[in-house]
């Protein structure tokens, strides 16, 4: 290894060199470690030294990329409630949470800027983790890897465009940001049903991220299709909350965001399911609450 005298890793951040913490009423904040106050690696110089045929040269330290992460993370707007949340934090109870967890961190780890990707949404009722696992795939890619994200929660942005465009800026204006932005989580997809017009905004909205090869992230707490979980082949019968049920039997992911946007998802997302076997917010299993 190149570079000055390797220490134990830090028992703060494990040499990742970065903390993030809960802010209350402010969106998770990162920031560099007390450990990285003076780079244990480049003593404060910026610059390693590498090896280079028989001699050595110097080489710009990892370091210096990692003010402009800790910033990135900051803007991506994750809630403070999820400001913990990681791969390493998520903790799998069933073959969903294994295989919901795979899907995330793959595309995580196999994400380019330069080429397009295809995003991915996980589906499945309220407690099994899919905010979390939207979270820690944003912090991955800014933290680990300096691709700018935004997380965005559905019934906020369709009252950010409503206050927008009543504000008279234009649909562009509006959508610009989300438009460009590499990777765009949307949470809670379908909540609201929108009107026709918000879903023309949201389906222009997604459309043009896919066109232009940007890869959009997903989660819903509806099915994808209108049968209750409860009917899938193979399914344990849970009972949640009656409400809850009675809504998922009425409505499936289509008929909450409308055919055009549904058939747009599935080609430009891996679709899979992210159900709690056990609702771990009600049943105090631990959850994924800020561990
Ligand atoms: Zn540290
Ligand atoms: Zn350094």
């Amino acid at each position: 290894m190149p570079g000055p005298v390797e220490s134990a890793p830090c028992s703060t951040c494990s040499g990742a060199g970065y903390v993030v913490e809960q802010v209350l009423g402010k969106p998770a904040q990162a920031r560099r470690c007390p450990c990285q106050a003076t780079c244990p690696r480049c003593r404060g110089s910026g610059f390693v030294l590498v090896p280079d045929g028989g001699g050595s040269k110097a080489q710009e330290c990892a370091c210096r990329h990692l003010d402009a992460r800790i910033a990135l993370f900051n803007r991506v707007g994750i809630p403070a409630a999820l400001a913990k949340a990681s791969f390493e934090g998520f903790k799998s109870y069933s073959p969903d949470h294994v295989a919901a967890k795979r899907v995330a961190e793959d595309f995580a780890r196999a994400f380019r800027s330069d080429k397009p990707s295809k995003g991915f949404l996980l589906y499945g009722r309220p407690g099994g983790g899919k905010t979390h696992l939207l979270a820690a795939t944003l912090r991955w890619l800014t933290l680990e890897k300096g691709v700018p994200g935004r997380y965005v929660e559905f019934m906020l942005l369709l009252s950010d465009i409503k206050a927008g465009f009543d504000s008279g800026r234009n649909q562009m204006e509006i959508l610009k940001p989300l438009i460009s932005v590499p990777v765009l989580a949307i949470d809670e997809l379908g909540k609201e049903r929108g009107t026709e017009w918000e879903r023309s905004m949201l389906d222009e909205l997604i459309s043009r991220r896919y066109n232009g090869g940007l890869a959009t992230l997903f989660a819903t707490n509806y099915f994808l299709d209108p049968r209750a979980p409860a009917e899938e082949p193979g399914r344990a019968v849970r009972t949640h909350s009656k409400d809850f049920q009675r809504d998922a039997e009425a409505m499936s992911l289509s008929q909450r965001v409308g055919d055009r946007i549904y058939s747009r998802l599935n080609e430009m997302c891996t679709l899979q399911r992210l159900d709690p076997n056990v609702d771990m917010r009600k049943d105090g299993a631990g959850g994924y609450w800020g561990r």
